[in-house]
């Protein structure tokens, strides 16, 4: 049996999940790669240009069991999986991460880093937002950095969570899908100015899969 408190799931072998899927990771370092995407539901940091809303509210998702989940990921040939969100470290991560590592999968997850770390992850991203701010502990062991940039402003904002990061840190910068065509030339003139940074954006966007 599940127990639900404030959308955070306490029986970890069942998590709500919105939506799961086998395609390829659009962003950031592992770009291009075959992965399995597993999306939570449950997110208590509300970004106003969110283009998931539908994964703020968990308990509109059904419950399902972590190594169901691991079962069907692994009826595909990647052995990447992305755990998303929502938020995902608004669960406890460990049961799920330990029935896709049993499946030989890496695990890879996305996150504001608002919550605490779980589970046994093998690639974390950070993703910062300006609603709820990361935890210090998520900075520190961050493999990469990706910052959506909505306006000229988040360039500084970007430079003080690459200040917390680790030295292994990856730094990424990513227009914001929506703004993509007025600031993607100032990221571009950015990283000619700042070479630690990267270009990030969303090719499965453009390449038309989820
Ligand atoms: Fe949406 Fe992610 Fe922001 Fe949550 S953290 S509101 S899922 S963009």
């Amino acid at each position: 049996m599940t127990v639900v408190t404030k959308n955070i799931s306490i029986d970890t072998a069942t998590l709500p999940v919105m939506e799961r899927f086998y395609t390829i990771q659009g962003e950031g370092f592992h770009q291009g790669k075959a992965a399995y995407f597993i999306r939570l539901g449950g997110c208590d940091v509300g970004c106003h240009w969110c283009d998931v809303k539908d994964s703020w509210d968990a308990e509109k998702h059904p419950y399902i069991n972590v190594d169901q989940l691991a079962d069907e990921a692994a009826q595909y040939p990647g052995r990447l999986a992305v755990i998303t969100g929502g938020e995902p470290l608004m669960h406890n991560l460990g049961a799920l991460t330990k029935a896709l590592h049993k499946k030989g999968f890496q695990t890879h997850i996305e996150t504001s880093g608002s919550s605490p770390l779980s589970g046994s992850l093998d690639w974390v991203t950070l993703s910062p937002k300006k609603f709820k701010a990361p935890l210090p502990e998520v900075c520190k062991v961050a493999n990469e950095l990706k910052v959506v940039i909505f306006n000229k402003s988040d360039f500084a904002w970007a430079e003080k969570y690459a200040a917390l990061a680790g030295k292994h840190c990856k730094l990424y910068l990513q227009p914001e899908w929506g703004r993509a065509a007025e600031m993607t030339p100032l990221i571009i003139d950015y990283i000619k100015d700042n070479p630690q940074w990267t270009l990030s954006l969303q090719v499965h966007k453009y390449i038309n899969v989820p």
